[in-house]
């Protein structure tokens, strides 16, 4: 596997897969990998001849109150990790060279997409994500990219800039990875103090509660909202940030659940530690 920290150098080696007619996946992350992470790369590799993985902690996806300088890093066993799922190349730039003196381009995906559920709660996080994912199409250009559908908004924001801006990346979604118990995977589960893991449970079990409601007949996301609220603040050291029952495509909110209705969760464990989860509900 090979290391690579310029984007000259990966945009080189880009173009030389693409000369030999060789299908290039893309998984881009923040690194500190778990399996999910993994899942999604494998799935590239089933997908295109040539996997590369970017590790990047996009400092503009970052509040100024939010964890960028705490956010977990173990760059040498996140390298074990993914030379060991198969991965061509690690793609690990410095800031710098992503954003270096001058940079003033932001891609903004619009408030239809963009203006609720993570969107409302972390201002300019989205378009800090969807100028990195461009900026990483453009350096990696892949023919495919796999994303997480545990970020569900995030990929809704990825596939209308990648449709509106003529990319040309197929964007694939793939499903949550899970612990055992159910708590969705991510790097931010290691911040959750021993005491806050049953708490951390409170969003899976809070879908699989609105499951068997909607299953009994419950219709009503207001009914339902005031359910899971009441639920989920039953947990220690738990509180609501949002709670939303969403078109899956659209993410707009509905008065109704159908069978393409996504409830989206977010809740702050211990005053610090934001997790979120989400899935269909019927
Ligand atoms: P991150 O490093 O957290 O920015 O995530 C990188 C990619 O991995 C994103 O596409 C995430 O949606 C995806 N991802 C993170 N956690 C999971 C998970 N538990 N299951 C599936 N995909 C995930």
């Amino acid at each position: 596997m090979q290391i690579i920290r310029h984007p000259a150098e990966m945009t080189a080696w880009a173009k030389e897969q693409a000369k030999a007619g060789h299908r290039i996946g893309l998984v881009p992350t923040m690194g500190f990998f778990h399996e999910g992470h993994l899942s999604l790369m494998r799935r590239a590799g089933q997908l295109a001849d040539f996997v590369a993985v970017s590790l990047f902690v996009n400092p503009t996806q970052f509040g100024p109150q939010e964890d960028l300088a705490a956010y977990p890093r173990n760059f040498e066993r996140d390298c074990a990790m993914v030379e060991a799922a198969g991965v061509s190349v690690l793609f690990a730039p410095i800031a710098a060279e992503m954003y270096p003196a001058g940079f003033s381009t932001t891609v903004a995906v619009g408030a239809e997409l963009t203006g609720q559920l993570c969107g409302a709660s972390r201002p300019g996080h989205f378009a800090g994500v969807a100028t990195v994912v461009c900026k990483l199409f453009n350096i990696v250009q892949p023919d495919v990219a796999v994303f997480g559908q545990k970020d569900f908004q995030q990929l809704a924001v990825i596939r209308r800039m990648t449709a509106d801006l003529n990319l040309g990346v197929e964007i694939v979604a793939h499903p949550i990875v899970r612990e055992a118990d159910g708590l969705a995977m991510s790097s931010r589960n290691t911040y959750l103090l021993p005491q806050q893991r049953e708490s951390a449970l409170s969003l899976s079990r809070a879908l699989a509660l609105a499951r068997t409601i909607a299953a009994e007949g419950e219709r009503s996301t207001e009914r339902l909202t005031t359910v899971l609220r009441d639920f989920i603040h039953s947990f220690p050291e738990t509180e609501v940030d949002y709670i939303s029952f969403v078109h899956q495509d659209t993410l707009q909110q509905v008065a109704e659940i159908d069978e393409k209705t996504v409830i989206a969760l977010a809740v702050k464990i211990g005053g610090r530690v934001r997790l979120i989860d989400n899935g269909l509900v019927l």
